[in-house]
């Protein structure tokens, strides 16, 4: 049976359609466009006997489900954790004393549950499509196929790769998994669920380690997906032991290209945003992130006034995708002291720049209401107050949405989310059984 999505704002998100509806069948958007001329069309195509299945939008926004381009599904159990010792003082001591700790002790059952909550905060917020990054050193060969599962029973899409790193000399088994896991949808292809080939950070990968991963991606026509330069100390491990800045021996190694995402870019130079630039590699800026670790401010203006596509990441932080957008606004405003600036830049991030990224790792059209596009939709509760137009869209977005709640959600045409309610999903059994697992794994990391 057709769905029409009816009676509200659509925004596709090039144009804004009052009176607006979206169609679709089969996970297919079929047509965009005003509703009246849809019905008719719809109903003069098959000689008005055709059954409609219709999801009144109740004079809302419909958009496209939103696209988080960097996020750590494992991060949930970190949430409420007490860190043992004095305060981490800088970023390297944020990774020993809290996130290397915690991603070794994950079991199983605590992967899947700590990558299920999120991925129902990730529906709440209309997010669809994420690309992950996860981490668990204490559990790598098939940890995908755990958080596969997650994703397929939340019923959103997700690029999955692992995270390789040689800080326990483990390297190996990221290569080994993301190449099985690759293997895996390369046999049997998901419309929800994709791959990529993860790298922690240049700074705690051999040059054997890159070499080899570099090889699994480009057998699998896979991206690779790495944190670059989030902290001055990548550069300066970079420097010592390689001789060379972290864009460069990642050029070495060729690792660059229109499929890998560079996520952070926060100390990069001219000569590094001009090696990305020429490789067409993307960008990912996580400002909540970058602020909460203290690492400074990506020059991401200046990257994209270069031509670097740069998308917009929560780094785990939280699931909320316009909360990014606007944070990314306020930051480059904050640390320019400039209010002329990222007005249209921070939006273009979150609805361009991650559609254009997500288009090239799902090779899907993906963060777009048009015909052809999997039906991908969230409708806002969000009845603006003042006229809203295209030319005004985006002070809506950022000022008014930005703060809406999300009423309903269909990701590949499948509602996950009406009136604010999951449709399949015990939203309050999985909490429960994730604060059981949390209190657990808090005392493990407490006597690790
Ligand atoms: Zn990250």
């Amino acid at each position: 049976m057709h769905t029409l999505v009816c009676n509200g704002t659509v925004i596709t998100p090039s144009k804004v359609i009052s009176g607006g509806g979206v169609l679709f069948h089969d996970g297919v958007i079929e047509a965009v466009g005003r509703e009246k001329e849809i019905r008719a069309r719809f109903a003069g195509g098959r000689g008005g006997k055709a059954r409609l299945s219709l999801i009144n939008a109740g004079n809302r926004i419909i958009l496209p489900g939103f696209i988080n381009a960097h996020h750590h599904l494992y991060s949930t159990f970190a949430r409420g954790m007490a860190v043992p010792g004095a305060p981490a003082k800088n970023f390297i001591q944020i990774l020993e004393k809290l996130w290397w700790k915690l991603d070794n002790e994950l079991t199983t059952e605590d992967v899947y549950f700590s990558a299920l909550v999120p991925l129902l905060e990730c529906v709440r917020n209309g997010v669809t499509t994420i690309i992950d990054h996860h981490e668990s050193q204490g559990l790598q060969i098939g940890v995908l196929d755990i958080l596969r599962q997650a994703v397929e029973r939340t019923g959103i899409r997700a690029a999955l790769c692992l995270g390789t790193s040689d800080r326990y000399h483990k390297g190996w088994e990221g290569v080994v998994e993301n190449a099985r896991f690759l293997g895996q949808l390369r046999r049997k292809p998901s419309r929800l669920v994709s791959g990529m080939v993860g790298l922690h950070a240049a700074f705690t990968v051999s040059d054997e380690t890159l070499a080899a991963s570099v090889a699994v991606a480009e057998e699998y026509g896979a991206g690779l997906h790495v944190h670059c330069a989030e902290d001055l100390s990548d550069q300066r491990d970079s420097l010592a032991k390689h001789k060379l800045r972290v864009v460069a021996r990642l050029k070495k190694f060729a690792a660059l290209g229109e499929k890998t995402l560079l996520v952070h870019c926060v100390h990069i130079d001219e000569r590094e945003m001009n090696l990305i630039r020429a490789s067409g590699s993307r960008v990912v800026h996580n400002p909540e992130s970058n602020m909460n670790n203290a690492v400074g401010c990506a020059d991401v203006l200046r990257m994209m006034g270069k031509g670097i596509t740069v998308g917009l990441g929560s780094d785990g932080m939280s699931s909320d995708m316009l909360a990014q957008m606007r944070c990314a606004y306020l930051l480059q405003r904050h640390d320019q002291r400039d209010p002329r600036i990222a007005f249209c830049e921070a939006p273009a991030m979150l609805l361009e720049n991650n559609a254009a990224i997500a288009a090239t790792i799902f090779a899907r059209k993906l963060g777009k209401l048009e015909a052809g596009a999997p039906a991908d939709i969230t409708i806002m509760d969000y009845v603006p107050p003042t006229p809203l137009v295209r030319d005004n869209f985006l002070g809506h977005l950022l000022f008014g949405m930005v703060d809406a709640a999300v009423d309903t959600v269909i990701c590949d045409g499948e509602v996950l989310l009406r009136d604010k309610k999951f449709i399949t999903i015990d939203e309050e059994r999985i909490c429960a059984r994730s604060r059981e697992l949390a209190a657990k794994f808090w005392k493990r990391i407490a006597s690790a």
